[in-house]
C-alpha cells in the first residue's frame, strides 16, 4: 500500500478564482450584451520588449550552431546573468550582493515554495493577512501549519494589514521563526518605508528569525524612501532571503524568470544550536533537484539590463502606472477609500460592503470584475483588489462607469 502525504491534503481548495471565474460566466450567460471589463487578472498584458525579443532570437539561433550550442547549464544561473543582476541590482544601490549568492530560477512562486525544503518543520511561520496565497499553502504542503477551522491555520501567525494599521503589520507578541514579507504588497499594493522594514530586521536579529522577503514588485517603486531591496537595511544580510522576479518587471509570466538572493553569512540552527549556512544548503537543493533556467531565458533575462532593455520595460511599467494612478483618482472622487497604485500595480479599495456583495454589484451595475480582498485572508473583508493589467482604453471606459456609479 502506498501512502499518500497527507499534508497535500490539508491544503484548502482554491476557491477564490474558481468562484470568480464561475460568477463571471453565470452572468455572461444571462447578460449576453452586457461588455464585461476584467481588472482582476494578476497577469501583465503587454508584450515582451523589442530588446528582450532580439536576445531572445539570437540565442535561439546560437543553439542551432555546433560552436553556440548549449547543453545543461549550472544550476545556478550562468554568470552573464547573475553578473548582470549583481550590477544592476544590487552594486548601483549600493548593497553588497556576490554572483555567488544568487540563484536564477524559473519564477519566484517556485522559489517562495521550495525554500521551505531547507528550513524545519518545527518552524513556527508568520504571514502578513492579506497574503499571496502561495506563502501558506507551501507550508500547510510542508507540515507546519497545523489545522484549518474554515479561516486560520492553527500554526501560522496572522499578521493584520488594514487601513487602520496603514497596511504595516506590527510584531507579533508570540516568537515567530520564518517571516514572509511581501513588499511592495500583492495584494494591498501597500508598501513599508526604510524605517518600516529596519524594525523587522533588528526583530529578525534579536529573535535568531529569518525573513524571506518577496520583492516581486521592486520596479513598480516611485517613492524614495521605499526600499528596493531588504539588504539595503543594515544587518539584513544575516536574516533575509531575497526573492526575485521577471514576471511583472519585464513581463516574463509566461517565459519564466527569477532569482532568489542568500547571503553567505546566513544561517538557521539545528535543534542542538548548531548553526548551518542557507546558503550552501540552497545551493545543495537546487543542484539536486533543479537543472536550471534555459540558456535562451537567461539571455533574454540578460537583455533586460541594456540600457534599451530597461527604457523600454520602464516604458510598460509607466503604462500600467498610469492606470493605477487614474483607478486611484476616480475611487477616491466618488468617496470609496483607495490604497497602493503609487508604487505598485494593485489598487486596494476599501468597501462599504461585504467584498463579495461589492463583487456582485460592480459586476451588475458597472460590467467591472475585480477580486474580493476577503479571498486574500481573514482581514482582506471588506477590501477589493483591482489590477492596472489592462489596456488604458479598457481602463478609462471602466473608471467612466464607476464615476456614474450610484453604489
Ligand atoms: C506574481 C508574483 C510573483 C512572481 O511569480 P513568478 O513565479 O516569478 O511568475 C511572486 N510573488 C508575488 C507576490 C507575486 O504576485
Amino acid at each position: 500500500m502506498a501512502f499518500v502525504n497527507t499534508n497535500f491534503t490539508k491544503v484548502s481548495e482554491s476557491y477564490l478564482f474558481v468562484e470568480v471565474a464561475r460568477r463571471i460566466k453565470a452572468y455572461q450567460e444571462a447578460h449576453p450584451e452586457a461588455k464585461i471589463i476584467r481588472m482582476g487578472i494578476g497577469d501583465v498584458t503587454r508584450p515582451i520588449v523589442p530588446a528582450v525579443i532580439e536576445a531572445l532570437h539570437k540565442a535561439v539561433d546560437e543553439m542551432g550552431t555546433a560552436d553556440g550550442f548549449r547543453g545543461y547549464g549550472p544550476e545556478q544561473g550562468y554568470a552573464f546573468l547573475r553578473e548582470a543582476i549583481c550590477n544592476y541590482d544590487f552594486k548601483q544601490r549600493g548593497i553588497d550582493i556576490q554572483p555567488d549568492e544568487i540563484f536564477v530560477s524559473d519564477g519566484a512562486k517556485s522559489d517562495c515554495g521550495n525554500i521551505g525544503d531547507i528550513l524545519g518543520q518545527q518552524n513556527v511561520i508568520a504571514v502578513t493577512d492579506p497574503v499571496y496565497p502561495v506563502y501558506v499553502d507551501t507550508n500547510v504542503m510542508g507540515g507546519r501549519a497545523g489545522d484549518f477551522d474554515g479561516i486560520r491555520y492553527s500554526r501560522i501567525c496572522y499578521m493584520p494589514c488594514t487601513q487602520e494599521n496603514g497596511f504595516v503589520p506590527t510584531l507579533p507578541s508570540q516568537h515567530v521563526d520564518v517571516i514572509y514579507l511581501c513588499f511592495p504588497n500583492n495584494p494591498t499594493g501597500t508598501t513599508l518605508t526604510k524605517s518600516q522594514l529596519k524594525v523587522w530586521v533588528d526583530y529578525a536579529l534579536r529573535e535568531k528569525s529569518i525573513i524571506l522577503f518577496d520583492a516581486a514588485y521592486e520596479a513598480f517603486i516611485t517613492e524614495d524612501d521605499v526600499p528596493h531591496s531588504i539588504y539595503e537595511i543594515e544587518g539584513a544580510r544575516q536574516c533575509a532571503i531575497e526573492f526575485r522576479s521577471f514576471s511583472k518587471t519585464a513581463g516574463f509570466t509566461g517565459l519564466r524568470c527569477g532569482f532568489t538572493v542568500v547571503p553567505k553569512e546566513l544561517v538557521a540552527y539545528t535543534e542542538e544550536g548548531k548553526a548551518v549556512a542557507l546558503n550552501r544548503l540552497w545551493n545543495r537543493r537546487q543542484s539536486t533537484k533543479f537543472n536550471g533556467t534555459p540558456y535562451i531565458v537567461q539571455r533574454a533575462a540578460e537583455a533586460v539590463y541594456s540600457p534599451e532593455g530597461r527604457a523600454q520595460i520602464m516604458a510598460n511599467i509607466a503604462y500600467y502606472r498610469e492606470n493605477a494612478r487614474l483607478m486611484k483618482q476616480t475611487f477616491e472622487s466618488i468617496g470609496i477609500p483607495a490604497f497602493g497604485g503609487v508604487n505598485s500595480p494593485y489598487v486596494w479599495i476599501r468597501t462599504p460592503l461585504d467584498s463579495w456583495q461589492f463583487f456582485d454589484r460592480l459586476l451588475d451595475e458597472c460590467h467591472v470584475v475585480g477580486t474580493p480582498g476577503v479571498g486574500f485572508g481573514p482581514s482582506g473583508q471588506g477590501y477589493f483588489r483591482l489590477t492596472a493589467f489592462a489596456t488604458h482604453e479598457a481602463t478609462r471606459e471602466a473608471m467612466e462607469r464607476i464615476k456614474k456609479w450610484k453604489l
